[in-house]
C-alpha cells in the first residue's frame, strides 16, 4: 500500500459540443492537463465556481466517464472506467443532495445494504448486522431500519447516504457540495461527522465545493481549478493565509461576512463567469484578471513551486527575475 490514495496523471476530457441548427460542433475542453496526489488519510479540496470542471472531473473518479487521455490511479492501481462495479468497490460517492440520490421506494435498510448486496458480501443477516452498525456510526437510532427516505429530515438522508457509502469501507470518499443542500443549522452536524468518521475509519476524502468557509473548517491541501486547469495548489493554512493566484484571490475576496454593513465584496473578477467555449491563448485567466501582463495574452504561465505547494502565474515567475 502506498502513501498516495488517489492520483491523476495528466488527465485530459474534451466533448464536442452543438453550437446549433447550421453551425456544426464545437470542442470544449472541460477537464486539461490535471495531476494531481492526494495522500492517504487526508482532506484534499477542490475548489472553483460552476462550470470550472469539478463535476466532470468527479464523474471521471467515479468511473462515470471515461478520461479523453491520462490515467487515473487508486493505491497506485488505474482503475477501470469501463467497470464501474469494480470502481464503486474502492471510490464511493457522498453527493450533495441526498433527496434525489436515494432511492425513495427502498428502505434504509435496503438502501444501505445494496452495495453489499451488489458485491454479494455476506448473507442476509450479516448485512442486516452490518447496516445496524453503519446507522450507529453516523449518528441514527435503529429503529429506522425499515422507514423510507420521505419519512427522514435532509440531515438524516445525507446520514444514510454517508452510512451507505461507507459500508463497502472504500480507499476513496468522493465528498461532493455534501452539505450544500441542507439547512445552515445542519450543514456543521454533517461536516463534523464526516471528520469524525475520517479519523475513526481512516478514510481520505477528495472534497469538491464552491463553499470555501467549508473548505477552511476541514481541508488538508486545497486545488483550485479555473476553466478544467488547476491554477493553485496549497496547503489550507497558506491558501487561506497568502493566495499567490489572482483567481484564488478573488474567490477568497468573494466570501460573504456576517457584517451587512459591509455590502456585497467586490471580488475584482468581473461579472461573468469562466466560459470553458472561450479559451484563449495564453494564460486562460486573462480576460478577468485586474493584475494580466502582456505576456499572459500569449503565453501559458509555467509552473511556480512555492513553500507548501505551486501556483502558475506570470507574476510570480516576474517577481522572481526582479529578485535575481
Ligand atoms: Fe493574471 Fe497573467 Fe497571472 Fe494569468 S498569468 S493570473 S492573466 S497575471
Amino acid at each position: 500500500m502506498t502513501d498516495i490514495a488517489l492520483e491523476l496523471k495528466n488527465v485530459w476530457r474534451r466533448f464536442e459540443v452543438s453550437q446549433g441548427a447550421f453551425k456544426g460542433k464545437a470542442a470544449l475542453t472541460a477537464v486539461a492537463d490535471v495531476s494531481l496526489q492526494v495522500r492517504r488519510g487526508e482532506v484534499y479540496a477542490l475548489v472553483g465556481e460552476s462550470g470550472s470542471g469539478k463535476s466532470t472531473l468527479a464523474k471521471m473518479l467515479l468511473g462515470l466517464l471515461p478520461p479523453s487521455s491520462g490515467e487515473i490511479l487508486i493505491d497506485g492501481a488505474p482503475i477501470d472506467s469501463g467497470n464501474r462495479i469494480a470502481v464503486a468497490r474502492r471510490i464511493q460517492p457522498i453527493f450533495q443532495d441526498p433527496y434525489s440520490s436515494l432511492n425513495p421506494r427502498k428502505s434504509i435498510e435496503q438502501l444501505i445494504a445494496l452495495p453489499l448486496v451488489v458485491h454479494r458480501i455476506g448473507d442476509a443477516a450479516s448485512r442486516r448486522a452490518k447496516v445496524r452498525e453503519m446507522l450507529d456510526m453516523v449518528g441514527l437510532p435503529a429503529r429506522l431500519l425499515d422507514a423510507y427516505p420521505g419519512q427522514l429530515s435532509g440531515g438524516q438522508r445525507q446520514r444514510v447516504a454517508i452510512a451507505r457509502a461507507l459500508v463497502m469501507r472504500p480507499e476513496v470518499v468522493i465528498c461532493d457540495e455534501p452539505t450544500s443542500a441542507l439547512d445552515v443549522s445542519v450543514q456543521a452536524q454533517i461536516l463534523n461527522l464526516l471528520l469524525e468518521l475520517k479519523r475513526d475509519l481512516g478514510l481520505t476524502y477528495f472534497f469538491i465545493s464552491h463553499n470555501l468557509a467549508v473548505v477552511e473548517h476541514l481541508a488538508d491541501r486545497v486545488a483550485v481549478m479555473y476553466l478544467g486547469r488547476i491554477v493553485e495548489e496549497r496547503t489550507r493554512a497558506g491558501l487561506f493565509a497568502s493566495p499567490r493566484h489572482p483567481y484564488t484571490s478573488g474567490l477568497l475576496e468573494s466570501v460573504l461576512t456576517p457584517d451587512p454593513d459591509l455590502g456585497v465584496p467586490d471580488t475584482h473578477l468581473g461579472i461573468t463567469n469562466a466560459n470553458p467555449m472561450a479559451v484563449q491563448n495564453g494564460c486562460p485567466f486573462q480576460a478577468r484578471c485586474p493584475s494580466a501582463l502582456a505576456i499572459c495574452a500569449t503565453q501559458p504561465p509555467a509552473v511556480t513551486i512555492l513553500s507548501d505547494g505551486w501556483t502558475t502565474c506570470h507574476l510570480l515567475q516576474e517577481e522572481a527575475l526582479a529578485l535575481q
